[in-house]
């Protein structure tokens, strides 16, 4: 299962929210001010997440 970490010190949350937008499987949301992560055993390591991310903060481990 796929391990994904948000840097919330340098996320810009709900402000921001580009990971959450596209996401194919809805497991980024938007969670308060926060990004939270569900399901991560439906992640399919596509990185668009990372690609998108203008602060660098998401870390997708195998
Ligand atoms: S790697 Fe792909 S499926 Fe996994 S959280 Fe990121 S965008 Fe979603
Ligand atoms: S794209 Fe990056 S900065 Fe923006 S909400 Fe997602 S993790 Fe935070």
């Amino acid at each position: 299962m796929a391990k994904i970490i948000i840097d919330h010190e340098n996320c810009d949350g709900a402000e921001c929210g580009e990971c959450v937008d596209v996401c194919p499987m809805e497991i980024l949301v938007i969670d308060g001010e926060k990004i939270k992560v569900q399901n991560a055993e439906e992640c399919n390591e596509c990185e668009v997440c990372i690609d998108v991310c203008p602060n660098d903060c998401i870390e997708v481990d195998e």
